[in-house]
């Protein structure tokens, strides 16, 4: 099967004629491997960047518009050019890439009017972050070659997600989708802004499997979390002035304080601290090739995410739990914001396909699903693809 890039070329001058050529940029999704809700509390996360992408091919209209098909819903969007600034969000997919272009044109760059055609290889709303997929291939596709300082990028399309799609969202998606590394991890520390890469040691494989469900929770619950975290921190403040975020506390001294907060928010915010704690010591065991501690941190943070921070459900619960009874499975936990997406599992490589057989089957027979399976090659960063290449980005199978 052709590459990513090189279909939506064709596409594209299906779509919109062949002149001019048209510029392909693309933007990996993303698996976190530990260190899921810690980034809006400014702690560390430590996720790859997937070779699964959203390829964004553009080139000038003539017609005043700015407009953009996306190839995995069959439908388009368009407005006037010249209206961007002041462009107000319509509550659908079109957010992310009006969301973009006004952030550009609010940071000072011309958006002249273009054509877009975009495709995504990573799984929609599966917590494999196609939204900052889509969100940094359209901005490097809006800049066409322009330079931005890549933080400056991450920030850019974070401000996108937040203000314009309205999504209280850390930097996590955005920063490692601009900074992915080939054959690594990234860690992040949010407040700082600071990477350090990390090589994933020999032994093991990561694969992400999707429940294939989608649970209507997920964003409202995602906008209680961030404000029970907020509480939190507001109860501290109050006894501990140096606190201004949960990146502050440790669990040792988060235990002091639980009498100073409702039941339910101290659940959440030492859910906060010991989770940050775990990304240092997941640093750790993949530095020295730990893999049974790396798997035990990994269902340490699922359990805390399940029973203290109360973002999974049924079905993720169902697969961690299956799959850590599986021989050759170190560990495993929900990844992204939970209520249904993707479970990341950390494998033994001789015993993937025996894993990944045994864990459908059981799946199917209790859910009436079959769940889809992502190999996390760990890949680099958003960039420009040459238009004759095909990126080496596989296109999903189907
Ligand atoms: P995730 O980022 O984990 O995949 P989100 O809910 O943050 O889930 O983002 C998913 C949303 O992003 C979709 O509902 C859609 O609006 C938008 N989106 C992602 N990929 C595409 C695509 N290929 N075409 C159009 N919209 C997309
Ligand atoms: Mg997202």
């Amino acid at each position: 099967m052709a590459g990513a890039a090189r279909f939506v070329i064709e596409r594209f001058r299906e779509l919109y004629g062949a002149s001019p050529e048209p510029r392909v940029f693309l933007a990996p999704g993303r698996v976190n491997l530990i260190g899921e809700h810690t980034d809006y509390n400014l702690g560390f996360v430590m996720p790859v960047a997937l070779d699964l992408a959203c390829c964004t091919a553009t080139a000038p209209a003539g017609d005043g518009r700015f407009r953009v098909f996306s190839e995995n819903l069959g439908e388009s969007r368009d407005w006037p050019a010249a209206g961007i600034a002041s462009a107000t969000p319509a509550r659908d997919w079109g957010d992310y890439v009006l969301g973009v272009a006004r952030e550009l044109v609010r940071a000072g760059f011309d958006v002249p009017p273009r054509n877009l055609l975009l495709y995504s290889t990573v799984p929609v709303g599966s917590g494999l972050s196609s939204s900052a997929a889509i969100e940094v291939s359209t901005a490097l596709a809006l800049l066409e070659g322009r330079p931005m300082e890549p933080l400056e990028l991450a920030k850019l399309c974070r401000r996108a997600e937040n203000q314009f799609v309205g999504m209280p969202c850390g930097i996590m998606d955005q920063f490692i989708s601009v900074f992915g590394r080939d054959h690594a991890a990234v860690k992040i520390d949010c407040r700082s802004l600071e990477h350090e890469v990390v090589p994933l040691p020999e032994g093991a494989e990561f694969v992400a499997v999707n429940t294939m469900v989608k649970h209507e929770l997920g964003s409202s619950a995602y906008r209680e979390r961030v404000a029970e975290c907020a509480a939190a921190v507001e109860a501290l403040a109050r006894r501990l002035p140096h606190v201004s975020s949960l990146r502050d506390v440790s669990t040792q001294a988060l235990a002091g304080f639980e009498g100073a907060m409702p039941p339910v928010v101290f659940r959440r915010a030492r859910h906060v601290t010991g989770e940050n704690e775990r990304v240092q010591a997941f640093v750790a065991a993949s530095r020295s090739g730990d893999l049974e501690r790396m798997g035990r941190l990994l269902v340490e943070s699922h359990n805390s995410l399940r029973h203290d921070y109360q973002v999974s459900c049924e079905e993720l619960d169902f697969l961690v739990d299956t799959a850590v009874r599986l021989e050759g499975v170190y560990g495993a936990r929900m990844t992204g914001g939970g209520f249904g997406g993707c479970a990341v599992l950390m494998i033994r490589p001789e015993k993937t396909v025996a894993v990944t057989q045994a864990l459908s089957e059981a799946y199917e027979t209790g859910f009436r699903l079959i769940p889809e399976f992502y190999p996390c090659r760990p890949s680099e960063g958003a960039r420009e693809v040459a238009a004759d290449s095909d990126g080496s980005f596989t296109a999903a199978e189907g």
